[in-house]
């Protein structure tokens, strides 16, 4: 019973993400002293609030290490065709080094094909198809920010991977497959579970990590948690209280885990922290002449 008692360590996100942006100003120093600023285009499409929100949030980010954000905002009104044009044009600009187009985007556009049209060497969301089969085998190019924040946060933790069983509980494109590939690329045995898995608890609770990405409050419950497993909480849900929770009943959940991620300041300050990452990776790759 005594292990139950014990409380989790808390990954502190918020702090990981500062002590990489000391290092990423460094980077951008350092590529300026080479004459190249990295340049982010940010697109962002109609009016969404939390789209709004997300994009300032992340202009803010690039402005602090020293990142030339470029945003481009548009009516929910353009067409398919306008914003394919636009990005024709931040591809080919040689001071644009990654672009980013906030999704969702209105029912009208294509997301697939605006994804597809972003140069594979400037899409530092890392959604393109290029960018998604390196995943598949082993390689990366521009690690999709959220898992790639989640990777980040085991390593500074120095949480082992390699033969563990790690479960994720949400498959989708951005977060829960790309998750899993990158785990499987460090030798963990994965499972994925999703909405219509069968008795989530029989898979959770065999975790040694547990990777919850499902955007449901107390999913994960503390009798679903192995004892002394790693929990990282990706979910972000607003409470009608106004409340902003994950997916895992923390309060519970952190008296059995060994480690824990808090919502917020767990996995959301990482995703921002990536995203500055692959900007400044992009950038070097151009200092290199790649
Ligand atoms: P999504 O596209 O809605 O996908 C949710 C996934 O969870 C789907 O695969 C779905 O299964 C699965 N799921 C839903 N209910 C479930 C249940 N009861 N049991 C098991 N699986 C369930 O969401 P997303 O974009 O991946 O985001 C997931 C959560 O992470 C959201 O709360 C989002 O706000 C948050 N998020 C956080 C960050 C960050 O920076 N921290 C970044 C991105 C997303 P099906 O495939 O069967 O439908």
């Amino acid at each position: 019973m005594k292990a139950e008692q014990s409380t989790a360590k808390i990954i502190d996100g918020k702090a990981v993400a500062r002590a990489m942006r000391d290092k990423q100003r460094a980077r951008v120093e350092a590529l300026m002293a080479k004459g190249v600023t990295p340049g982010l285009a940010v697109v962002l499409v109609g009016d969404n609030p939390a789209s709004a929100l997300y994009v300032s949030n992340k202009v803010k980010a690039c402005e602090a290490v020293g990142i030339k954000s470029i945003s481009h905002r548009h009516p929910a009104t353009i067409t398919n065709e306008e914003l394919l044009v636009l990005i024709g044009k931040l591809n080919a600009d040689p001071n644009v080094h990654g672009i980013l187009v906030q999704l969702p985007l209105p029912p009208h556009i294509d997301m697939a094909k605006v994804l597809e049209t972003i140069a594979p060497e400037k899409d530092v969301d890392g959604f393109h198809l290029y960018n998604v089969g390196a995943l598949v085998v082993g390689r990366q190019i521009f690690p999709p920010c959220t898992p790639y924040g989640v990777m980040n946060l085991l390593e500074h933790e120095n949480i082992p991977i390699e033969g563990r069983n790690v479960v994720v509980v949400g498959a989708s494109n951005i977060v829960g497959k790309p998750m899993a590939l990158m785990l499987m690329a460090r030798d963990a045995t994965v499972a994925i579970c999703h909405a219509k898995t069968r008795d989530l608890a029989q898979f959770t609770i065999l975790a040694d990590i547990l990777v919850v990405a499902a955007g449901v409050p107390k999913l994960i419950l503390p009798q679903m948690v192995k004892t002394g497993a790693v929990v990282i909480d990706v979910g972000i849900n607003r409470l009608p209280n106004g409340k902003v929770v994950g997916d895992v009943d923390f309060e519970g959940v952190s008296k059995k885990a060994s480690y824990i991620t808090p919502v917020p300041g767990g996995v959301g300050p990482m995703t921002i922290a990536m995203l500055l990452e692959n900007t400044i990776q992009s950038a070097e790759r151009t200092a290199e002449g790649h």
